[in-house]
């Protein structure tokens, strides 16, 4: 079998060293556009604020490495441009400018999603940046030192854009996020998102929610970035991080099936449209595991689980993606943000009836040295009092209450399953009715 992989981060390496654990004859290509593959892309907001000092740390996998260990033919610097199902073959093109094909028996795309440039006056600006790869991460790096930036302003205050807020700040530059709705990262609601608000402030970050950009204008060595309330921010560099969109636009013409914002549509083996064509990570639409909805969601996990899914069917065993519950987390300065399923806002808009629980325990036993207080909030279906979803923050332990919800939520569990969970305690690390168990309580 000849098997061609269509990017070679995330969702594409995966795929590919699970496809050669299962078969160890097949010929497996990855191309990728960028010059590296496998890297952490995770990590680059900490690489910018020094907090990660090891550029090479974030280069999980090399071509090399690839080809050593798993027998893969990795050809970075080489964008797909063409796939043509009816043939079964694809047009590559190198950084040279040169185009070859060719062909599979089994294709896999993995291209990922790229940053969101909204049609802006001034977007072309050079001091304005993204950051989706290493390249983008050494070209931040690389402006900083060399005209010393001093004032930086983050436009987008999704998960990306905080974390490179907080970065910036670590490097002693003045940062400013702006936000056009009235609260940062979506995923939770505003009365959570507001405390995670106010460790930004408290940190020294200018926040600005419920403010528009349109437009920005080039001052000398400066940017004006201009509100829609008539405000002007100044600085000397913007990082742009207002969402993702999919990298597909190579597809257009190929006969896949693409959804409305050009997401690869997939089914539950993620398969296209086009026999023996698959397709995984931030470039497909997947069923929202609750209310089996489409939906998008861009992140790690998800992309390689996935990416083991399709290697198991291009390998023959029948495997199926049963959807995402958007489970993510963040580091906020002192505290952690984490979520998983669905909100409040996304419950109201599907008419979905519900209860709510709040509480404030601690994350470990009271009497232990050390412990904090966690703001905990679940939702659960009013009628068959199913987990819908938990927001939490705090500085410790955020981490493992949410992982035991969404866990709690993959097995479909009821708010009153959580009164019988027995999960690991001594003092240093739970209270003997652990936070879980403390919800089901409530809730019962
Ligand atoms: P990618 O990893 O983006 O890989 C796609 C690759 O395909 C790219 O390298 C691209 O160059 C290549 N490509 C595209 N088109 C072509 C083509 N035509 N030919 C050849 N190659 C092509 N997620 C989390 O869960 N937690 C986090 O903390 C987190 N932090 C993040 C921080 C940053 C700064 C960024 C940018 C993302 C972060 N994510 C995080 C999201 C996570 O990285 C993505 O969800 C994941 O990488 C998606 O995997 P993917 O394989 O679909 O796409």
């Amino acid at each position: 079998k000849k098997i061609l992989i269509v990017g070679g981060v995330a969702g594409g390496a995966s795929t590919a060293t699970r496809l050669r654990r299962l078969d160890e004859d097949s010929e497996i290509i990855i191309f990728e556009r960028g010059e590296y593959v496998s890297f952490a892309n995770c990590g680059l907001p900490y690489y910018i604020g020094g907090v990660i000092q090891n550029r090479e740390s974030l280069l999980v996998q090399t071509p090399e490495s690839l080809k050593a260990r798993f027998n893969l033919d990795v050809r970075v610097n080489s964008e797909v441009i063409e796939v043509n199902g009816k043939d079964k073959k694809v047009k590559v093109k190198t950084k040279n400018g040169e185009e070859y094909e060719e062909t599979y028996d089994f294709l896999v795309l993995a291209p990922g999603a790229k940053p969101i440039f909204p049609p802006i006056k001034g977007i072309e600006n050079k001091k304005i940046f993204t950051l989706r790869n290493i390249n983008d991460m050494d070209k931040i790096k690389a402006e900083i030192k060399k005209h010393n930036v001093k004032k930086a302003t983050v436009v987008g205050g999704g998960y990306v854009g905080v974390e490179t807020a907080e970065n910036l700040k670590h490097l002693g530059i003045d940062t400013t996020l702006i936000e056009a709705a009235p609260h940062i990262l979506a995923p939770f609601d505003s009365e959570i998102s507001n405390i995670l608000e106010y460790e930004l402030v408290n940190n020294g970050i200018n926040l600005m929610t419920s403010e528009k950009v349109v437009e920005f204008q080039e001052d000398k060595n400066e940017i004006n970035i201009k509100l829609e309330s008539e405000k002007i921010v100044t600085a000397d560099m913007v990082i742009l991080s207002i969402g993702v969109s999919p990298d597909t636009k190579f597809l257009q013409n190929s006969g896949i099936n693409l959804g409305e914002r050009g997401h690869i549509l997939v089914n539950d083996k993620l398969e296209t449209n086009i026999d023996g064509v698959y397709a995984l990570g931030d470039s497909i639409i997947v069923k929202n595991y609750i209310t089996n909805e489409d939906c998008a969601i861009p992140l790690a996990g998800p992309a390689n689980r996935q990416g083991r899914i399709v290697a198991g069917n291009i390998a023959g065993r029948e495997e199926k993606y049963g959807g995402s519950l958007g489970t993510a987390i963040i580091k906020i300065f002192e505290l952690t943000g984490a979520s998983t399923g669905l909100n409040e806002r996304a419950l109201k808009q599907l008419n979905i009836s519900y209860e709510k629980i709040y509480l404030h325990p601690n994350n470990h036993a009271a009497y232990y040295p050390g412990a904090t207080p966690i703001t905990i909030k679940v939702i659960y279906n009013k009628k068959n009092r199913q987990v819908l979803g938990a927001q939490a923050v705090g500085i410790n332990g955020v981490d493992k209450f949410i992982d035991v919800i969404a866990t709690s939520i993959k097995f479909k569990a009821t708010i009153d399953d959580l009164t019988e969970l027995e999960l690991a305690y001594a003092p240093p690390f739970l209270s003997a009715k652990s936070p879980a168990n403390m919800v089901g309580f409530i809730g019962e």
